[in-house]
This record gives C-alpha cells, sequence and structure tokens, in this order.
C-alpha cells in the first residue's frame, strides 16, 4: 500500500518543539527577511514564514523594497542586519529583481546568520562534509522527511531532477553523506525516463507541472516532489500524484509535503543559530 509522506503534520511536529523550547529562552531568536519586488509567489512565501516565526514566538522583521531597489541599498539593509545583535537569522527571499546581482547579495550575509545555508561558506562546509552553521531548509527537510518515514537512504540509488543551488546540488551531497548514490539530472539529459526508472528515491526539482508520470518511475519507489507550480488549475507539483500514486511506496503530496518541511527548517535553523551565536558570546 503506497504510504503518504505527509510532511504538514511532521513539520507541525517539530513547529511545536520548536515553540516550547522558545517559551523557556530568557530572549527570542529574530528572524529577519529581506523581499525584494512584486513576486506575488514570494509575498506569500514571505508571509507564510513570518506568520510561522510569530506562531513559535520568535520576533521576526520583514523588510520589503520596491522592485527597482538597487544593490547598494539592498547591502545597505545586509549589513545593518549583520551588525544588529538582536537578528539571528537574515534571509534574502529568492528570486531577487532582475538586473540585481543575487550572489553579491547572498555573500554579504554573515555566515552565522545565514538561516538558509546558501552563503559559499555553509554551502562549502556542506560540499566539504563538514557542519554548516545552517543547512539549506529544503534539502534538510527532504531528508528529515525521509528519515522521519525510516526509509533507507544508505545504498539506495536515488536520482534527483534539477541541479539549482537552492534544492538539486544540496540535497544531492546530503544524500551521497547519508550513503546514497545520487544521480542527478537536468534538463539536457538524455534519456531520462531510463535514468528516472533506476531510482528507488526520485527527488524531483524541476519545476514543471505533472512532468512525472508512472513512466518515469520504477516500481515501489519513493517520490519527493519537491516542484510549486502554479497553473490555471491552482497549485500542483512536478509530479502527476494520481497516475503516480499506485506505482509508489512512498509519495509526498503538494501542497502538504516538502513546502512546510522546508519551512519548519528555516525556524529549525534560526533557533540553532540564536544559540551558536548566544556561545559565542560567552
Ligand atoms: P530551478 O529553476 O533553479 O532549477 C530547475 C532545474 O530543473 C534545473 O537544474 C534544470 O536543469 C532542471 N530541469 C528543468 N527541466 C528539466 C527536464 N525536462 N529534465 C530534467 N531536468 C530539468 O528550480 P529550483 O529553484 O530548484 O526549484 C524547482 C522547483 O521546486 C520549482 O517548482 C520551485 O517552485 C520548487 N521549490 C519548492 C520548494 C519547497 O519548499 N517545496 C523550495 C524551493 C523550490
Amino acid at each position: 500500500m503506497t504510504v503518504i509522506l505527509d510532511g504538514k503534520s511532521l513539520a507541525d511536529k517539530i513547529c511545536e518543539q520548536l515553540k516550547s523550547e522558545t517559551q523557556k529562552l530568557s530572549k527570542k531568536p529574530k528572524l529577519a527577511v529581506i523581499y525584494a519586488g512584486d513576486n506575488p509567489a514570494s509575498q506569500i512565501y514571505v508571509k507564510n514564514k513570518q506568520k510561522k516565526a510569530d506562531y513559535i514566538g520568535f520576533d521576526s522583521v520583514v523588510i520589503s523594497l520596491p522592485n527597482d531597489v538597487t544593490e547598494e541599498n539592498l547591502l545597505e539593509h545586509i549589513y545593518i542586519l549583520n551588525e544588529d545583535d538582536d537578528v539571528n537569522g537574515i534571509l534574502v527571499q529568492l528570486p531577487l529583481p532582475e538586473g540585481i546581482n543575487t550572489q553579491k547579495i547572498i555573500e554579504a550575509i554573515e555566515p552565522v546568520k545565514d538561516c538558509d545555508g546558501f552563503t559559499a561558506y555553509n554551502f562549502g562546509r556542506l560540499a566539504l562534509g563538514y557542519k554548516p552553521y545552517a543547512y539549506p531548509c529544503t534539502p534538510k527537510g527532504i531528508v528529515k522527511l525521509l528519515e522521519h518515514y525510516n526509509i533507507k537512504l544508505q545504498s539506495s540509488h536515488t536520482v534527483v531532477i534539477g541541479r539549482s543551488n537552492i534544492v538539486g546540488k544540496p540535497v544531492s551531497l546530503l544524500l551521497q553523506q547519508k550513503n546514497s548514490t545520487v544521480t542527478m539530472v537536468n534538463s539536457y539529459t538524455k534519456n531520462l525516463k531510463d535514468i528516472t526508472k533506476t531510482a528507488d528515491i526520485l527527488i524531483s526539482a524541476a519545476g514543471l507541472p505533472n512532468f512525472i508520470t508512472k513512466e518515469f518511475i520504477k516500481n515501489n519507489a519513493v517520490i519527493v516532489d519537491v516542484g510549486i507550480n502554479r497553473t490555471e488549475y491552482g497549485l500542483t507539483g512536478d509530479v502527476d500524484f494520481n497516475d503516480c500514486f499506485e506505482s509508489a511506496s512512498f509519495i509526498t503530496p503538494v501542497p502538504g509535503g516538502i513546502g512546510p518541511m522546508t519551512i519548519a527548517m528555516l525556524m529549525e535553523n534560526t533557533l540553532e543559530l540564536y544559540k551558536i551565536q548566544r556561545l559565542f558570546k560567552i
């Protein structure tokens, strides 16, 4: 029987634990989110992140900047937040408006406040197999969800569709550290189906609505759908859930799968950074 990987329920449990831990702290952790532009999806993500931070008991601030914000202005905000001892986590909501050098902006964040784990320092440590201050939220959430359901990672073959810096690359690194054999594919890969059909675990982060049908998967594969695609029919993942359901042993829904896990990991990272920063002060 196919099991639905219920990311929402695990994320809620994690957030409850974070809330109870936060209540015991003498000072609240603080998350700062910088958001530039008018991307409607980003607006929803930012609102959800702030809502969750408030629920857990963190202080939070959202700095909303116009679409024509300059790099200098963005950098100034980051420098101020870097210096502010009350701020423990800094997140820059992506994508940034056109013309802004994303790498330059992310690199301005103090690694110890980089709650997304996107700076070269944190990502580099992840790549080398050292502990970063924070692991990227979506990959961390994927691994946590798989482990929660006791899905065997060691010696499994994982195929990751997509090689972005925020999902594909870091989740591949994390899974290799768990001794999975990882194959990464991208939009130039030939004979994609032949590869995906060999996967014990298939992770799709391509951003293509209902792209993965049962022809792409092996019987009893574990299917992780990272995609969040807005279509005229509403929100959908990369995986055609109904088509793949019977063939899969485990499958994530969209919504209710990786999305809530990502937000929970952001909250967990913020609390962890808070603790690290307090340690530094002693
Ligand atoms: P991206 O656009 O940066 O990267 C997409 C990747 O998919 C690229 O590496 C590309 O080569 C690959 N790809 C595209 N078409 C392909 C094809 N036909 N065959 C094989 N590979 C193909 O995307 P991203 O930022 O990693 O996001 C991917 C999806 O995940 C999007 O839908 C995004 O909204 C979603 N996302 C969800 C969460 C979450 O919390 N659930 C977090 C981040 C991103």
